[in-house]
């Protein structure tokens, strides 16, 4: 009863400081407080920069239909390409006035909304329309649940080569028709679903939030950029821009590469649990504090219970089953086995997402600072530069399996978008980039996709080709006061 009333004084007092700090705020003229963007990206991950002003990123997460976790993510970054691209229109700056902290200090870069884009998006009806249809997720159900039963009779009945290989293939159907979908937002309108499913990517041996940051802070904002697209940095395995350093192996690169993708599940299964626990991504990319407190922990504690049930559990039942001269061959076969469930399940992801980013004509650039500022090239900008970076295989038989990545044209432009649209929106806007004179490569087959993969290695093995990466159209001084 103590304890009680102590907890009502607590929360009362607590909320009287909170109000006395929201009057506060209130009344301070936020138009004319301002920030520089090295002061956001390195002091204040409790503000995000849309355009030229600056939000309340820390109380602007809980009233975010979409999930807390997506502006948390963005905390300290430029979350204006962010915001553009899963909402398919301009930012209500008048409706969330109510979070505006002020605005870039005079002589700071300015992201602004892609015009080409927001064209595109209007044409295509805006979001809306486009989540997961009911027979996308039945498919997603389907193969949760049999995955979930597949590894249910491994640890209680049998582990064996086939079954694991088998987990491996569901693994990556997995992390491509559901954790994909989910943690871009796309396969529910409720941000709490989409968490709840996007869960999955631990259940497969990843990690949510660092996937978020990998892929949807860095990959996806920075599609191509050779300094912030995590795709990008294929060094010292391999060299794929001029610039990039170049090391004597580099000159079989166009052979090597795919069993090179043997070895990717390092990066999800191992590389992730070491870099949540480090927070900060390639220990070198930090994340945002504003997502630290609850994520870091629900990550580590997931990522420890999937080494549990493919370390542990499966070497405590074949230390039960071996007599004591058999234990330790008996716990090296099961490491065996789980091993080669992740190489499959890892190559098949490699595989696919190699395809996408590394074809010959992908065009890189150089758009961003380390914040998240992003500009183009004086004649491109999202729409162009996401267009170029990227390429399209195959039709739509390989969407339905590969969750709609081999639209990754699409999905780059529009990634809340279900990948079940692709297809039909994919009609729309092949001609449109191309209409505005923009790069749209489609392969027919993934035949035609690898050779043109095994092509623009090769010409990057030899260290005399350079072609220029081109850097963005910096604004001038006066453009930028404004
Ligand atoms: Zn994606």
């Amino acid at each position: 009863m103590c304890l009680a009333s102590n907890l009502v004084k607590e929360a009362a007092a607590h909320a009287d400081s909170a109000a006395a700090a929201d009057k506060a705020l209130r009344e301070i003229d936020h138009e004319k407080t301002t920030f520089t963007r090295r002061e956001i990206e390195s002091q204040r991950h409790d503000l995000v920069i849309i355009e030229d002003r600056v939000y309340d990123a820390d109380r602007f997460q809980w009233a975010h239909p979409g999930g807390s976790l997506f502006v948390a993510m963005f905390g300290g970054r430029d979350g204006t390409l962010a915001f553009q691209s899963y909402h398919m229109r301009n930012f209500p700056h008048e409706k969330l006035r109510p979070y505006l902290r002020g605005r870039l200090a005079p002589g700071e870069t300015i992201t602004r909304f892609d015009q080409d884009h927001l064209e595109l998006s209007k044409k295509l009806g805006g979001a809306a329309p486009y989540f997961a249809p009911r027979h996308q997720q039945y498919k997603a159900a389907f193969i949760w649940v049999l995955a979930f039963a597949l590894e249910a009779y491994a640890l209680t009945v049998k582990r064996s080569w086939a079954l694991a290989t088998v987990l491996g293939f569901l693994y990556a159907m997995i992390g491509l028709n559901i954790q994909h979908d989910a943690n871009h937002g796309a396969m529910f309108k409720d941000g709490l679903k989409n968490m709840a499913w996007g869960l999955s990517q631990q259940w497969i041996g990843g990690s949510q939030v660092m996937w978020l940051q990998e892929h949807v802070v860095l990959h996806h904002m920075h599609t191509g950029d050779v300094h912030m697209d995590p795709d990008a940095q294929m060094a010292p395995a391999m060299r794929g821009y001029s610039g990039s350093m170049y090391l004597p192996w580099m000159v079989l690169q166009h052979y090597y590469f795919l069993l090179l993708e043997l070895g990717y599940w390092v990066v999800p299964n191992i590389g992730h649990f070491f870099e949540v626990l480090a927070w900060s991504h390639k220990f070198e990319y930090p994340l945002s504090r504003l997502a630290m407190p609850c994520w870091r922990t629900q990550s580590t504690l997931l990522h420890l219970l999937y080494y549990v049930r493919h370390i542990i559990l499966p070497s405590l039942v074949a230390i039960r089953a071996a007599t004591p001269d058999e234990v330790f061959s008996a716990v090296g076969r099961e490491l065996a086995v789980s091993l080669w469930m992740s190489t499959v399940g890892g190559f098949y992801l490699a595989f696919f997402f190699f395809l996408s980013h590394n074809f010959d004509g992908v065009h890189f650039t150089e758009g961003a600072n380390a914040g998240g500022d992003c500009l183009y090239e004086a004649d491109s900008g999202f729409l162009k530069q996401q267009a170029a970076s990227s390429s399209n295989v195959g039709g739509e038989k390989l969407c339905v399996l590969n969750g709609g990545l081999n639209y990754q044209i699409e999905h780059h432009l529009f990634p809340r978008i279900a990948h079940s649209h692709y297809p039909h929106i994919s009609k729309k806007v092949r001609p449109f980039v191309t209409a505005k004179g923009g790069q749209y490569i489609h392969f027919d087959t993934v035949w035609d996709n690898l050779s043109s993969v095994h092509k623009y290695l090769k010409r990057f093995s030899d260290p005399l080709f350079n072609p220029v990466v081109k850097g963005p159209a910096r604004p001038t001084p006066e453009e930028m006061g404004g």
